[in-house]
């Protein structure tokens, strides 16, 4: 008798949770299939998912449904950065950091990075490369015990010794060391196969090499190439083995062509690309990852005495504003282009910004969020779950106020968030 009490409860229960649904009535609704922007629409959502799509506005039929007025704003889908680092905010005493923080402490950082990622609107990041304490909030979040952006990550970048990433740059003799493939160092074919399967085995969703010297590193150059191609096809191919695809810092054409010839799927930055890259990149199907706000932030911070150190000024004065003029050139040359930013390299929360520079350099604006959605929803592999107000995709929904055809400065300012469902800002 109790079972059957217990089971009609249950059933209930499982009733009134299924029957919830939310209307969200759209005064305008971004279209990023066709590009076009919608009038007066409502979106059906159930659970995570988005269930119906009605012209005009619909009312709800239950009493327990919920309705949301969006009719003042313009509706679209949460957007996707292809480059964050989630585990730290760059200041003039990143240096020291590596020195005193613990894990816990990258972590307790993490959570208010992760939290400003989601309220920007960006409900999909690819976080490329931190410690691995990525991987532990990728799991809290998708475990709903903390608030943040659905995430990829890299896990620990992977470098050649003195490389870009690898950890111990900048270090005393003493703390030097020789980090190897378990670091994310690595010297041979062998070492690079391993350290992909480490990165596998600590729970990377995917690989990022530094396939060039970097603006920030404690080194010389900021765009010597420092993979061989050999090293570079070993970590794709083994990459590929485990599901996973790999994304390439470069800012010197020598080592971005190494990469694009390697397999690499997206190359981060892409400063000094030749016009013999763009084409390979067309050839290969690789897409560029812009990053110009953290070009414009680290060549604006490089005036500010004392916050980088001596080594890393004149990398940072060099590099920051080619950034955009680069885009710019493989734009109009027909690459394709990931929407990303490299936040965290500046503050969290500020990856709107990207919009704007990118309509500056002469992407037109609808293209821009189209970036931002279908294509890095494609390179994903989750284009038939994000990317798009679609039926059966994800309610992964947001808004801002103004039309950004008409205003891409809209963008920095994202006033609803719900992620899966879930309202995360109103
Ligand atoms: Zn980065």
């Amino acid at each position: 008798m109790k079972k059957i009490l217990f089971s009609i409860i249950l059933l209930l229960a499982i009733t009134v949770v299924s029957a919830q649904k939310t209307y969200i009535l759209c005064g305008k609704l971004v279209d990023t299939k066709s590009g076009k922007i919608e009038k007066r629409k409502t979106i059906v959502v159930e659970g995570a998912k988005i269930t119906h799509i009605h012209n005009g506005y619909v009312q709800p039929k239950s009493k327990g449904d919920k309705v949301i007025n969006l009719k003042n704003m313009v509706v679209m889908p949460g957007l996707i950065d292809m480059h964050v680092h989630l585990e730290m905010e760059y200041d003039s005493k990143t240096r020291l950091k590596k020195y005193i923080l613990n894990e816990a402490d990258i972590a307790y950082n993490s959570i208010n990075f992760a939290k400003e990622t989601l309220q920007s609107g960006f409900t999909t990041v690819r976080d490329l490369g931190g410690s691995g304490v990525n991987v532990s909030l990728r799991n809290a979040i998708n475990l709903g015990k903390l608030d943040g952006p659905r995430i990829f990550t890299a896990e620990k970048s992977l470098a050649t010794t003195g490389g870009h990433a690898d950890p111990t740059n900048g270090s005393s003799r003493k703390l030097i060391g020789d980090p190897g493939p378990k670091e994310g160092v690595v010297n041979s074919v062998e070492d690079a196969r391993k350290a992909v399967r480490q990165r596998y085995k600590n729970g990377a969703d995917l690989i990022k090499i530094t396939a060039t010297g970097g603006v920030l590193s404690v080194a010389k150059s900021g765009d010597n190439p420092q993979f061989t191609i050999e090293e570079i096809k070993a970590i794709c191919e083994t990459a590929k083995d485990y599901g996973m695809h790999v994304a390439a810092h470069a800012h010197g054409d020598a080592g971005m062509q190494r990469a694009v010839i390697g397999g690499v799927k997206t190359i981060e930055h892409g400063t000094y690309m030749s016009e013999k890259t763009m084409e390979l990149m067309i050839k290969h199907n690789a897409y560029l990852v812009p990053t110009i706000t953290a070009g414009k932030e680290v060549a604006e911070k490089a005036k500010i005495k004392g916050f980088y150190p001596a080594i890393v000024i004149p990398k940072a004065l060099a590099v920051g504003p080619q950034i955009q003029g680069t885009f710019a050139k493989a734009y109009k040359k027909g690459v394709g282009i990931a929407f990303g930013t490299d936040a965290g390299v500046f503050k969290h929360g500020n990856s709107g910004k990207e919009f704007g520079y990118m309509v500056e350099a002469g992407m037109p604006a609808m293209e821009t969020i189209q970036s931002a959605t279908i294509t890095n929803a494609k390179i994903l592999g989750m284009e038939n779950e994000i990317g798009q107000i679609k039926k059966g995709f994800l309610a992964d929904i947001i808004a801002v106020n103004d039309d950004p055809t008409k205003n891409i400065k809209t963008m920095e300012n994202v006033v609803f968030v719900m992620k899966e469902g879930k309202v995360y800002k109103k």
